[in-house]
């Protein structure tokens, strides 16, 4: 069943351009974990300005966020949790010992000077981001501060805290009735996947290395239980997956489960640590065997949310989330970097490449076969039987009175509205690539509304089973 498929060039189709709308704030890449910890948010700047310095504003609207509110995260995270994170800091944490323990902070994740502000914007990013897709103002959503899967309930993991993934899903399930998750970062989705096992609404699908590697979790047989049996999907890996294997297990198993399951909206997240030369991730993918996820999941023509996740090589992040925000756009970013501000970080070639390296395959074809093979036995029970009846979506206006009032009430907060900031757009003309420079934003008027808990209007005439119906409405009556 498995075919070795060639690696073509990536192609893009420019008459099929979508609306994409990109999240980014500013205060992002000062996020600091700590001398020597491998996760940076700095990439996360150094790619916004790549994405600049291509001129990619002038492809897509640029929207600042406003952050997760402490309500917002304990739509999945319990309030003791949230409360720890909103409280605790490097300087009274040892006040919180107990915490410490319970709540797993410390050396993987460690307290630093404004963990709840970075939490906070992550995940507004992922939640502002499911609600455009949901009141049908944008096609794509970008968020690279997101992606981080690892995050539990009431726990962090692996670099991460607060689980923006999670949360965006949350947001998407008010409207639509089936949400596909798809993980590329070389570690297991295990937050993610945890989160939605009972759940037959999403499916998660994570491709990763296993065996000895961090979180351990992901083996071909995790399926999910319950009523979310046949809804998790598992590709354990071994090291060295190159740009052909990977895309020729990938894109049958994404075409199979987008045929079969009919998603109606797809979280993509993008972890650049599935790239060759990452500090900590085993894998060989190229700039172009990575985006290559990004172009094939895209082509479905289904709304779709991409987040970032892992990545420590930061060079390599940048350019290979650059690239792929080039590809969202439909447009082939051309190799020579344009000057930035991080330009030389690029050295010695300046290139937007990343390549692959002559490291050793481990996944052999045959190993490749038993993945697939098994993985597309199980999705057989996973066939959608859309009802007959069609329903409208549920649409909710005291949800967009409260809407407003929070408009007002955040236009009075000291250093001007966060809400008010997702108003604003980088213009056309204005840019430039340096930090303490007013980038000359202007607001522009934004009626479409929107906020994390609202926006139901799903133009699509989605088919919705009665018990689909039901569990909208009642996500819709317990929202914030
Ligand atoms: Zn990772």
């Amino acid at each position: 069943m498995y075919v070795q498929l060639p690696f073509d060039e990536l192609k893009v189709d420019p008459s099929r351009k979508k609306r994409v709308a990109y999240f980014y704030d500013r205060d992002v890449g000062n996020y600091f974990y700590g001398t020597g910890h491998c996760m940076k948010p700095h990439r996360i700047r150094m790619t916004h300005s790549l994405i600049m310095n291509y001129e990619l504003y002038k492809k897509m609207e640029i929207y600042r966020a406003k952050p997760a509110t402490n309500e917002e995260l304990t739509q999945f995270h319990t309030d003791e949790y949230i409360d720890f994170i909103d409280r605790v800091t490097p300087d009274n944490l040892s006040m919180f010992e107990r915490e410490q323990i319970i709540f797993n902070v410390g050396d993987d994740c460690p307290v630093f000077d404004g963990l709840a502000e970075f939490c906070k914007i992550s995940c507004g990013g992922s939640m502002e981001g499911a609600a455009r897709m949901n009141n049908g103002s944008c096609d794509v959503a970008i968020n690279y501060a997101g992606g981080l899967h690892h995050a539990k309930k009431s726990e962090a993991s692996g670099f991460c805290y607060t689980n923006d993934i999670v949360l965006g899903i949350i947001e998407l399930l008010r409207v639509h009735p089936r949400v596909l998750y798809i993980d590329t970062d070389v570690h297991h989705g295990d937050g993610v996947e945890e989160a939605f096992y009972t759940n037959d609404r999403v499916m998660t699908c994570s491709f990763h290395k296993f065996g000895e590697f961090f979180p351990g979790t992901g083996n071909l047989n995790d399926i999910g239980i319950g009523k979310g049996k046949y809804h998790a999907v598992n590709v354990p890996l071994r090291d060295g997956i190159d740009d052909a294997s990977y895309k020729s297990i990938f894109e049958p198993i994404i075409s199979k489960i987008i045929e079969w399951y009919q998603p109606s909206a797809i979280v993509l997240q993008c972890g650049g640590d599935s790239l060759s030369g990452d500090r900590l991730g085993p894998f060989n993918l190229s700039m172009r065997g990575h985006a290559n996820c990004v172009s094939y999941v895209k082509s479905f023509g289904i709304p779709m949310m991409v987040v970032g996740g892992g990545g420590y090589t930061i060079r390599n992040v940048a350019r290979t989330w650059a690239f792929e925000t080039g590809l969202l756009n439909d447009v082939i970013l051309p190799k020579e970097l344009p000057y930035n501000g991080y330009f030389e970080y690029y050295a010695p070639l300046y290139e937007l490449d990343v390549r692959s390296s002559n490291m050793n395959n481990a996944n052999s074809p045959e190993y490749l076969d038993k993945i697939l093979t098994s993985v597309i036995t199980n999705l057989d029970h996973t066939k959608h039987a859309p009802s007959v009846q069609m329903h409208d979506v549920p649409y909710d206006m005291e949800d967009w009175g409260d809407v407003y009032e929070d408009e007002q009430d955040s236009r009075d907060t000291k250093g001007g509205s966060m809400y008010a900031r997702d108003k604003i757009i980088q213009p056309d003309n204005e840019f430039y690539d340096d930090e303490d420079k007013d980038y000359g934003e202007r607001n522009i008027d934004v009626t479409n509304g929107n906020s994390n808990s609202n926006g139901n209007s799903n133009g699509g005439g989605v088919v919705l089973t009665d018990t689909e119906m039901k569990e909208i409405e009642l996500l819709n009556k317990v929202a914030v």
